[in-house]
């Protein structure tokens, strides 16, 4: 393979290492607590979601519980709705920032996770986690590949988590009566988190597909983990909280 698409493909992949952190880490465990691993499990999704992404876990949870608390009304973070789709799609990360770092959304949304000693002297510090990602990549790939491959994956995780909140705000179809949509081509490129509509109505679900012919690649994930008992789901079944959507197919169960 020529060294510029071997980078371009390492980049794809780091970026899906990212996403896959994001969603069975970041969000269906330490935000809404519907799946927990063991302790080398959970160092191993810390590590990697430094690596990749250098996002605090009690930050991105707090933004996100925000997020929930307020979908898409006056103190939504990254509502498409109320900012417009191009400022979330676009600038998704800085309004992450903006909230992050607001001094109330932390303190008030995250009071269960507070930083230990590893956070301080270690995962806190983003810059040190991105640059050794860098380093990783500079040893296999040599400078010029290691850029390469390290700006496909910071573009393109940036504009997927920008897809989740603003394509997965505005376009798709809704099975529940919320303001989230369902786009399963989006639920392939995010690990699952396309399934948007479905993730609102039932937050506390580790399973983001709800009937048959939905397909969450992150809960197949979580599915291998639980079998080896290196995760534990909260719930066997999705425990939903808004009424289906009139039209919406009923479908039938999907596959535990
Ligand atoms: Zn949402
Ligand atoms: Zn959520």
């Amino acid at each position: 393979m020529p060294p510029v698409a071997l980078a371009v493909v390492v980049g794809c992949v780091v970026c899906q290492i990212g996403i896959v952190c994001t969603t069975i880490y970041l969000h269906r465990s330490v935000a809404h607590r519907a799946v927990t691993y063991t302790p080398t499990v959970r160092m191993a999704f810390r590590v990697l979601t430094w690596l990749t992404t250098g996002i605090r876990p009690r930050q991105w949870a707090a933004v996100h519980r925000r997020h929930h608390a307020y979908t898409d009304v006056e103190g939504d973070p990254h509502s498409p709705i109320l900012l417009g789709f191009w400022k979330v799609q676009l600038a998704n990360a800085a309004l992450y920032r903006r909230c992050a770092r607001d001094g109330e959304t932390v303190q008030r949304y995250a009071k269960d996770l507070p930083p230990d000693r590893l956070d301080r002297v270690l995962f806190d510090h983003a810059f040190v986690g991105l640059g050794l990602g860098i380093g990783i990549l500079v040893v296999g790939l040599g400078w010029e590949g290691a850029l390469i491959a390290a700006a496909v994956h910071t573009v393109t995780y940036l504009l997927l988590n920008g897809a989740i909140n603003a394509i997965g705000h505005t376009f798709g179809s809704q099975r529940y009566d919320n303001t989230a949509r369902n786009n399963q081509w989006l639920a392939f490129l995010t690990a699952g988190e396309g399934l948007h509509n479905n993730h609102h109505a039932a937050p506390t679900a580790a399973r983001l597909a709800h009937v048959r012919g939905e397909l969450d690649p992150g809960w197949w994930i979580i599915r291998l983990l639980a079998r080896r008992r290196l995760a534990t789901v909260r719930l066997a079944t999705p425990k939903v909280q808004h009424a289906p959507v009139a039209s919406a197919w009923a479908g039938t169960a999907a596959d535990p």
